[in-house]
């Protein structure tokens, strides 16, 4: 379904990817994992269109997405839930879910596209005509979660879903993201946190200073001592580290 094939970016003279190659198939949660700054951002960056490779090419659905701007990659039908989650403040809970559906022109759909969201998290419908800052982290995930759906992807790509978010709270977001993937969504999702990521996840990626470095099943990733040492995620070490203290 989506293809990058030797995509190199640069911000300037600093090279923040180095002939990356993924693919993920139709119905796949495809994890991309790498310490701070090893770029995978700047991966679904290049996909979402937000940045241009300099070289190599981006296929979705068979055809090149490369240099297409945001809009026309949103609607193909692919949809980016930011790191931090980036909910508008001021605006309403429902209005910040309605700017996910921009581009749909057909009314009654998004009318039930919104219902659709709603059952899925039914926590959004009660706070429908609250602000978006008034909500907590894990809301604001949801609500980002929303957002994407509204545009109504074929493939969304989430950007570190349980960055600083409560180990309760990372669980229900994880929820979520099963709950899509039986729904049929493709995903491809970046994590620092390898214990979340490769619980989600079937396949992932290994990036390393803008370098794939591995690529595995999530099994084989889960028993590899360096993988999950180098990348056992914010919360376990904490834990480790309080455990260590006492
Ligand atoms: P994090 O987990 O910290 O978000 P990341 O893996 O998503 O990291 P990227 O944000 O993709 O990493 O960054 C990859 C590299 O590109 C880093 O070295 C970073 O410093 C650099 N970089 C990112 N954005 C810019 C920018 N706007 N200008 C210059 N360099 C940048």
């Amino acid at each position: 379904m989506l293809e990058l094939d030797r995509v190199s970016v640069s911000y300037g003279e600093i090279a923040a990817l180095r002939e990356v190659s993924l693919t993920v198939n139709k119905g796949e949660i495809v994890t991309l994992i790498g310490g701070n700054g090893a770029g995978k951002t700047t991966v679904l960056k290049s996909i979402s269109g937000l940045l241009s490779p300099s070289m190599g090419d981006i296929r979705f659905e068979g055809r090149s997405i490369r240099g297409l701007s945001p809009d026309r990659i949103v609607a193909l039908g692919i949809a980016q839930v930011p790191e931090g989650r980036q909910v508008f403040p001021q605006l309403s809970v429902e209005n910040n879910l309605l700017v996910g559906a921009y581009l749909i022109r057909d009314r009654a759909g998004m009318r039930d596209t919104l219902d659709r969201v709603y059952t899925m998290f039914p926590v959004l419908k009660e706070r429908r005509r609250q602000l978006g800052e008034t909500l907590s982290g894990g809301e604001q995930q949801m609500l980002a979660l929303g957002r994407a759906i509204m545009s109504r992807p074929r493939l969304m790509l989430l950007d570190e879903p349980s960055l600083g978010l409560a180990p309760r709270v990372v669980e229900e977001v994880a929820k979520a993201i099963i709950a899509f993937r039986r729904a049929g969504m493709t995903m491809l999702l970046v994590e620092q946190n390898a214990r979340v990521a490769f619980a989600l996840s079937e396949r992932g990626y290994v990036l390393e200073t803008g370098r794939v470095v591995l690529a595995d099943d999530c099994a084989s990733l889960r028993r590899n001592p360096r993988i999950m040492q180098s990348y056992l995620g914010g919360n376990s070490a904490v834990e480790e580290s309080r455990r260590a203290l006492h």
